[in-house]
């Protein structure tokens, strides 16, 4: 089956179009068939695609909403220059696989997109109020794209995270704000710590019981989850993305007091504080240059920025000190797995992370580490009892598959209620 994966965010609405079905999952022998974006720059609209052999197309159009953008990706998905021969006219496109971020305590797994479903992640937006309306909109242009005849599959970041027992998502708050406002953690980054354990476990042939990891998402956004038997027993993220590590522009861990503290200090409101913690903090607050990590390495290595050399210490000891917590919390771990774009790419930031974990059986092998760049693999020595692997993570995957699967089983459903 070709299923379309859509990703519907604030500008932008990124796609990727993935055959696959059970018996290709189960020889991971899915096809992407092509993929691209189109982002939205004041009125106009930038489309970049990317056809089934690679070759980048780029184009300008007016397409004023969500529904015109998905009208124009579909049409040229279904055209010649995309190269995807099994994807000739709408119709062959078999089902529609969304990402949806926040999926609070209704969600605990990838669903089929019912009015009810459709109900119960608009319940969520005051969760999530830049992502989710955004998430929703790009299920209603489905809708009226595809007709109610295509099956569309909601996958959410926040689903893997719902095995946290109660110690780990509730906060030491009055307990009454949990039950009248769901105050509580969530978690996020859920399909790309699912889909590096799933991987890490089918590399090394074990079974989910048998997966026992702190896998490592160092993006823009950064989050570690501590994963007992397949399942996320605990996660740096929160009740928002903002809680945990250091990130690109968030700060991660802070005082909350400090909110109100500056609040008062600089005349802003509480709402403006969390805009800066969001945007201005992070990687980008300590240094004053930037919140991209591969520049501030850069930075380091040319000029020896005294914050530049902070913001980068100060990221990977709280990364450390993630690993060090959950190695305690879930009892000790068989492998670190790192991913995202730092995580995937940067040798030196996994080696400032690894180093001083010799105490918990990590040996990092320098070479392996120095060669894993965008790359699978080990990058700990043999005889390590910890291990470190970089995997590069795949979201788009892990909603294709969902999805096909999610349609098997309600049609496997169906047919056993028509019998
Ligand atoms: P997002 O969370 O937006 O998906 P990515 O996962 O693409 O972001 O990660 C972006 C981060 O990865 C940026 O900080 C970028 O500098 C960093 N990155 C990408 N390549 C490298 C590299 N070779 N070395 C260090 N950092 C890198």
């Amino acid at each position: 089956m070709n299923v379309l994966v859509l990703n519907s965010g604030s500008s932008s609405l990124k796609f990727q179009v993935i055959a696959t079905d059970s018996e290709r999952i189960s020889r991971s022998s899915e096809e992407r068939l092509c993929r691209g974006q189109i982002e939205w720059m004041g009125a106009e609209a930038i489309a970049t695609f990317h056809t089934r052999a690679g070759t980048r197309q780029k184009f300008a159009a007016a397409l004023p909403d969500i529904a015109s953008a998905l009208d124009y990706l579909v049409r040229w998905i279904a055209s010649e220059e995309s190269g995807v021969t099994e994807v000739q006219t709408a119709a062959e496109i078999d089902a529609v696989g969304h990402r949806v971020v926040h999926g609070g305590e209704l969600f605990s797994e990838s669903t089929v997109i019912t009015n009810e479903v459709l109900r119960g992640i608009e319940d969520c937006i005051d969760l999530a109020p830049l992502h989710n309306p955004s998430n929703i909109q790009g299920i209603r242009a489905a809708q009226q794209v595809f007709g109610p005849e295509v099956p569309q599959v909601a996958v959410f970041d926040t689903a893997f995270h719902h095995s946290m027992p109660e110690h780990a998502y509730l906060y030491a708050l009055p307990y009454h704000w949990y039950g009248r406002y769901n105050i509580r953690r969530f978690g996020f980054h859920g399909t790309s710590h699912r889909f590096v354990a799933e991987r890490y476990s089918s590399l090394r042939q074990l079974s989910s019981e048998q997966t026992n990891l702190i896998t490592m998402h160092l993006g823009n956004g950064c989050s570690a989850a501590a994963i007992r038997g397949g399942r996320s027993v605990d996660t740096s993220m929160g009740m928002t993305p903002l809680e945990g590590l250091v990130m690109g522009t968030r700060c991660g861990d802070i005082d909350p007091a400090i909110v109100s503290l500056i609040a008062a200090k600089e005349g802003l409101s509480t709402q403006e504080v969390e805009v800066i913690l969001n945007t201005q903090s992070g990687l980008l607050g300590i240094s004053g240059l930037t919140n991209d990590m591969r520049v501030l390495l850069r930075e380091l290595k040319d000029h020896e920025d005294r914050r530049t050399r902070l913001a980068i210490e100060i990221f990977c000891y709280r990364a450390k000190k993630y690993i060090g917590a959950f190695l305690a919390s879930m009892g000790g771990a068989d492998a670190i797995v790192f991913t995202g774009g730092i995580g995937e790419n940067s040798p030196e930031i996994r080696a400032r992370i690894c180093a001083g974990l010799e105490w918990a059986g990590l040996k990092l092998d320098r070479n392996r580490n120095q060669r894993l760049i965008g790359l699978e693999g080990q990058i700990s020595t043999e005889d390590s009892i910890l291990h470190a692997f970089v995997i590069p993570t795949d979201e788009e995957m892990l909603i294709a598959r969902d999805t096909a699967h999610c349609i098997a089983n309600k049609w496997h459903h169906a047919g056993m209620e028509s019998h």
